[in-house]
């Protein structure tokens, strides 16, 4: 057995911990993921698939060739009023039985409405085979994002965002839902992991207004939550630095990542996002001070 490998950045190193690969609707592969930002010189990644490990997974087996630290993570959907929250998981044990059971129901009733949508597009006069969304999205999990993506191929829209505002977003034509983990359930099962939930970014709840977030953030809270998203593509400096505020005062750490997903968000960028992102390594070092589990930089 190799000495487990030490991380401990001697100058400012940034990193990015919320990065979609092809296990779900990134096009990136897990390795490609790691080559990239080992060229960029991160400090530590996390990939953080929706509703599957299998990304995180495949990341963790190359850990030993690379510098660039890899960080277990996932980001699970729940509902939330009438929309969507998306709770990341760091530092999770991958071989959690209950977790794994869990994503198990999430990704089986994903599959059953991927099928609805079809039906429902195929009613509306714009056949998609679920052969065309399979050659999008290859061997991952398949989400909207693909179905998107087979829409456009086909030239039925002229974007990704076309085919979400006509079609695919939550209450279109071609919506159909799945089941979602509540945000209690997200939580829990992710502390169970040994794992420190965050909310990914706060600006996606679209609450009304500052105190109905921190209302919202204060509740997560009572459930487990451990940290917000502070640093995310799109947020800008004023954002970020109101959630850090919030952060501060609900006692709950931050952390921050591009969401990068490759072609579907071409714009956006591993470790920069939009060009100017720039998490540090010190979330790094709080998600581990924060981490159930015994933690050790070890290989997971
Ligand atoms: P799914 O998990 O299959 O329901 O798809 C959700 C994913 O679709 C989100 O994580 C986003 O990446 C993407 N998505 C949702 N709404 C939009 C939108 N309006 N435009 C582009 N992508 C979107
Ligand atoms: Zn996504
Ligand atoms: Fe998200
Ligand atoms: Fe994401």
């Amino acid at each position: 057995m190799n000495a487990p490998r030490t991380h401990t950045p001697l100058k400012q190193t940034y990193v990015d911990l919320h990065i979609h690969s092809t296990a779900s609707d990134g096009s990136v592969s897990p390795l490609e993921i790691i080559q990239i930002a080992e060229k960029a010189g991160l400090g530590a990644i996390a990939i953080t698939d929706h509703d599957t490990l299998e990304g995180s997974a495949e990341a963790l087996r190359y850990q030993q060739g690379y510098e660039v630290e890899i960080l277990p993570g996932i980001e699970i959907s729940a509902p939330f009023r009438s929309g969507t929250m998306h709770i990341l998981g760091y530092l999770i044990r991958l071989d959690d039985v209950p977790l794994r059971e869990a994503l198990e129901v999430v990704q089986r009733s994903r599959a059953t409405r991927n099928l609805q949508i079809l039906a429902k597009l195929q009613n509306l006069g714009f056949e998609v085979t679920y052969d065309e969304v399979f050659q999008v999205a290859g061997e991952g999990q398949i989400g909207r994002p693909h179905i998107a993506q087979a829409l456009l191929r086909k030239r039925v829209v002229q974007s990704i965002e076309e085919a979400f505002v006509r079609f695919l977003k939550q209450g279109g034509p071609a919506y159909a839902d799945r089941y979602r983990l509540e945000p209690a359930e997200a939580i829990q099962t992710i502390l169970h992991a040994g794992g420190v939930p965050v909310l990914a970014h706060p600006s996606s709840l679209h609450t009304e207004n500052e105190s109905d977030l921190e209302t919202v953030v204060a509740g997560l809270k009572e459930l487990g939550l451990k940290g917000i998203e502070a640093y995310c593509t799109g947020h800008g400096f004023a954002r970020t630095a109101q959630y850090k505020r919030l952060a501060h005062r609900q006692g709950l750490l931050v952390t921050g990542g591009t969401d990068f997903h490759g072609a579907i968000k071409p714009a956006v960028h591993i470790g920069v996002g939009n060009g100017d992102l720039r998490v540090p390594y010190t979330v790094v070092e709080e998600l581990k001070r924060a981490a159930t589990s015994s933690y050790r930089g070890k290989a997971y």
